[in-house]
C-alpha cells in the first residue's frame, strides 16, 4: 500500500490518500475539505478512486465527504454508527469553526471492529477505538506495517476527549489494549501533526506511555 499525507482545513488536519500499487485503486481517507488539494494529489499520483474512508466524522475529517462523494460518485465507508451524531452535527460544526457549512450524508456502509475494508487488493483491518468520538475507528494495513489513527493517538500526545460523548478511560484504553498490540514497529498517521511509531509513544507518550504507568 502506498499513500500521500494532504494536510487539509485550518485545522491542517492530515487527509490521505492510500493506494493499491499493483490496481492503481485508491481511497481518501478522512476528505476534510479543501477538496481542489485533495483532487490534484489523485490525479498526480494518477490513482483511481473508489472509496472515502472515514475514521470519525468531526468536521476536519468529514467535512468534504458529502461533495466528494457526489462530485467522484464515490461510496463513504465508516465510521461506526455511534458518530452518527457527530455526522448530524456537521452543518453546526461548520458554522462554529468557520468552515465552509457541508451537507450531512448518510454511509453507504458502517463500519464494527473486525470488520475489513479493501482498496484494490489492499485489505485494511476495522479497529473500533472509541473515546476522542464514541464511533471512531482506525485502519490498520498489516503487510506495511501501517495505521491510520485519525484522532486517536498523536506524536506524543492524544485526542481530546471533552467534546460530547467523549471519555479519557476508554481512549487511553483503546490505545493501550487495542492498538499498542499490533506492535511496537507499527507506524502510523494520526490525524494531524507527524507520523510516529507504536514503539516510540510507548516509550516517550506521557499520557500513554509504560512508563507513566
Ligand atoms: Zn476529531
Amino acid at each position: 500500500m502506498k499513500y500521500r499525507i494532504i494536510p487539509v482545513t485550518p485545522f491542517q488536519q492530515n487527509c490521505t490518500l492510500i493506494w493499491c500499487e499493483k490496481t492503481s485503486k485508491a481511497a481518501v481517507v478522512d476528505p476534510g475539505g479543501d477538496l481542489d488539494r485533495i483532487k490534484a494529489a489523485i490525479a498526480e499520483e494518477g490513482v483511481s478512486v473508489e472509496k472515502i474512508l472515514l475514521t470519525h466524522a468531526h468536521i476536519d475529517h468529514a467535512g468534504g465527504t458529502a461533495e466528494l462523494s457526489q462530485d467522484l460518485a464515490l461510496p463513504i465507508e465508516g465510521p461506526q454508527r455511534e458518530d452518527d451524531f457527530w455526522i448530524q452535527a456537521l452543518p453546526q460544526q461548520g458554522q462554529m469553526f468557520g468552515f465552509p457549512v457541508p451537507d450531512v450524508f448518510t454511509p453507504d456502509r458502517w463500519l464494527e471492529d473486525g470488520d475489513t475494508v479493501t482498496v484494490g487488493e489492499v485489505e485494511l483491518k476495522v479497529i473500533h477505538t472509541p473515546g476522542h468520538t464514541p464511533g471512531h475507528v482506525v485502519f490498520y494495513e498489516p503487510e506495511t506495517g501501517l495505521a491510520l489513527v485519525g484522532d486517536v493517538l498523536f506524536q506524543g500526545s492524544i485526542g481530546r476527549t471533552d467534546f460530547p460523548k467523549g471519555d479519557h478511560d476508554t481512549l487511553i484504553r483503546s490505545i493501550r489494549e487495542k492498538l499498542f498490540p499490533l506492535g511496537d514497529g507499527i507506524r502510523f498517521i494520526p490525524g494531524h501533526g507527524p507520523m510516529s511509531d507504536f514503539g516510540t509513544e510507548r516509550a516517550t507518550n506521557p499520557f500513554v506511555s509504560d512508563r507513566w504507568g
